[in-house]
């Protein structure tokens, strides 16, 4: 089992005011998917972030924070509007990988995920093992859930790759962004920002700056520490670049790929 995250930066203008699908980045990567699977079947999770199409309403709405009893019919509206915005991105998603010949199957974490103060707590995956063993590709994506402590939590396609992982047991994790791995610091703002072909240790980041667009669950900083606690249970997940034409059908075919292999030492 493979499981494959798509960052919301390739599928959407994260900087962008309003929602936009990248069609070209979609169309080539759902296509690079599919000349995998036509190769040799492979059973595959793909997960997806929210990218401009959740964060910016999370930011408005302040999900995740503390609030006043009566603020809760408007975070409640919030949190409904976020549903729906994900949502959105998702179907435009799916409808590039059906038309496409891919068999992906939406199962949205809003629908059977728990959390408590912003961590997942329950979320059955038998589903997502019975699809598999039908063939689909179940997809799953950043969203907002139930929150035991907080009522409404937003959880990052990030968390998302780790409840799945350490839960499923997949021979690889794979999570495809904007740049090429891990640097010292953030390569978007720092031309001296030094590459890491292996990281081990949060220790290893020169600045904590998450991400230099409109993230809400912590950008780069926040994919290390959901890639840190899989490397404690001993799953070993790698970081490429997405961008990059091909990157995501050679990594499928487990040819070499340049990115971040996040381990513990
Ligand atoms: P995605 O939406 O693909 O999951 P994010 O936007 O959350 O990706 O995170 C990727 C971004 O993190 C990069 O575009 C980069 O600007 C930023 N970033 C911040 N610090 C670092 C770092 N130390 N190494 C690599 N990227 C970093």
């Amino acid at each position: 089992m493979i499981i494959l995250k798509i960052g919301g930066s390739i599928l959407t203008n994260k900087d962008a005011p309003e929602s936009e699908v990248d069609s070209k980045s979609l169309k080539r990567i759902a296509s690079e998917i599919k000349r995998s699977l036509d190769n040799s079947s492979k059973e595959l999770i793909i997960v997806h972030g929210a990218g401009s199409f959740g964060h910016p309403p999370a930011k408005k709405y302040k999900i995740g924070e503390a609030f006043d009893k009566d603020e809760y019919p408007q975070k409640r509206i919030g949190f409904c509007e976020i549903q729906n915005a994900v949502k959105k991105l998702n179907m435009l998603i799916c409808e590039e990988f059906i038309s496409q010949g891919l068999p992906v199957i939406a199962i949205p974490a809003s629908s059977f995920m728990t959390a408590s103060l912003k961590r997942i707590t329950d979320g059955d995956l038998n589903i997502f093992k019975d699809y598999l063993s039908k063939g689909f590709v179940p997809v799953i994506y950043g969203d907002v859930v139930l929150d035991k402590e907080l009522e409404f939590c937003v959880i990052s396609g990030d968390q998302i790759i780790q409840y799945l992982s350490s839960n499923l047991n997949p021979e690889k994790v794979v999570l495809g962004t904007d740049v090429d791995g891990v640097y010292n610091k953030n390569p978007k703002t720092h031309d001296d920002a030094v590459f890491y072909e292996k990281f081990s240790s949060i220790e290893d980041l020169d600045a904590l700056e998450g991400t230099t667009n409109v993230d809400v669950t912590g950008g780069m900083v926040g994919k290390i520490k959901e890639l840190l606690y899989l490397a404690d249970l001993g799953i070993e997940s790698k970081i490429i670049n997405a961008e990059i034409e091909d990157n995501i059908y050679k990594v499928l075919e487990n040819e070499d790929v340049k990115g971040t292999v996040i381990l513990r030492s």
